[in-house]
């Protein structure tokens, strides 16, 4: 059991490392964190959308030492949960992998709000969309990407405190970069990390995600952030990689068949995995392990499939029956 409770709002990992977490750490319900020293911060990510990234703030100011003034803020990743309300946080520097700038875009907040206004015009991805992110007020939002990029690593020192920024992607998403604190031993991983809940592989490949996490059970880490779901340990990443190399060797028969893809997440048996949260998020990762099988290690970048297709896909796999509309039978064979 942790000794912290899976409750929102700040949790004191101790040595002026902070977690802040907003439970249930569905779709996008993230977490976010600060590490200080002095009255020098960084901040890791910011939440999806202004309301709930001001609320945290004012949770800091009220609680960590010189948090009134944010030094820096590192993005672990690009996607809306982890950095829509980055425009919140003025004057600081914003840093993060060049992989998240180049993916900064994907997301785009006026599109978010539309779908929230008019699901209907978008059909069952608009449904879906609207299911998961009516909580959220995508309005006022201006993307504000980092402005200072680094690659494989860079070293940050937040007064006497040494932190490294590692990048290890792109596996969940085209940028990913852990925020670790070594004198600590505590890790914030962004997405590379859902803790009791479906990871969902963006970009891939997905073997590379696995090796991230290989990665961090070598790593001298007591203590981890994950980017949604409470405040974790290795046991947690053991359990994500775990699914990860399950759902690779359940998909890769499949796809030696020639069965297409979507049909393939409908025949895997999850056994246990279908229980945890947001399940239907298979349906993206193995899209997105097909593409790694196709060409191997020499794949380019995965480019991920329209966003509404995904989001209407997994709409349909929701423990449901597949829907034969149009789209599906215009893909069929
Ligand atoms: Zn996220």
């Amino acid at each position: 059991m942790s000794k912290w409770k899976y409750t929102k709002g700040l949790h004191d990992l101790g040595n002026g490392c902070w977690g802040y977490l907003v439970p249930d750490g569905s779709w996008g319900w993230s977490n976010a964190g600060i590490i200080a020293d002095g009255e020098a911060n960084l901040l890791v990510d910011t939440l999806f959308d202004l309301a709930c990234t001001k609320d945290m703030l004012d949770d800091m100011k009220a609680n960590v030492p010189g948090a009134d003034n944010i030094g820096i803020l590192v993005n672990t990743h690009a996607d809306g949960d982890h950095t829509f309300g980055n425009q919140l946080v003025k004057g600081a520097r914003i840093i993060g992998t060049e992989g998240t700038v180049a993916d900064f875009d994907r997301f785009d907040p006026k599109m978010l709000d539309e779908v929230n206004r008019n699901p209907a015009k978008f059909g069952k991805a608009g449904e879906f969309m609207a299911e998961c992110f009516k909580p959220f007020d995508f309005s006022g939002i201006t993307l504000t990407p980092p402005t200072e990029t680094f690659k494989d690593k860079m070293t940050i020192m937040v007064g006497d405190k040494r932190v490294e920024l590692i990048e290890v992607g792109p596996a969940h998403s085209l940028g990913d970069a852990l925020i670790y604190v070594p004198e600590d031993k505590v890790l914030y991983t962004g997405d590379i990390l859902f803790s009791a809940g479906t990871p969902i592989a963006w970009y891939g490949p997905v073997v590379r995600w696995i090796n991230v996490c290989n990665m961090v059970l070598d790593m001298d880490v007591e203590v981890i952030v994950a980017g949604h779901g409470p405040i974790s340990t290795k046991d947690d990443v053991r359990k994500m990689r775990d699914y990860l190399m399950d759902v690779t060797e359940m998909a890769r028969p499949l796809y030696e068949q020639g069965v297409d893809f979507l049909d393939a997440a409908y025949k895997i048996d999850l056994g246990d995995y279908k229980d945890w949260t947001d399940a239907e998020r298979v349906i993206v990762t193995i899209q997105t392990l097909y593409d790694d099988f196709e060409a191997a290690d020499e794949r380019p970048v995965h480019i991920p499939i329209p966003y509404f297709e995904m989001m209407k896909n997994m709409r349909d796999h929701m423990g449901k029956p597949r829907v034969h509309d149009e789209w599906c039978t215009a893909h069929d064979h």
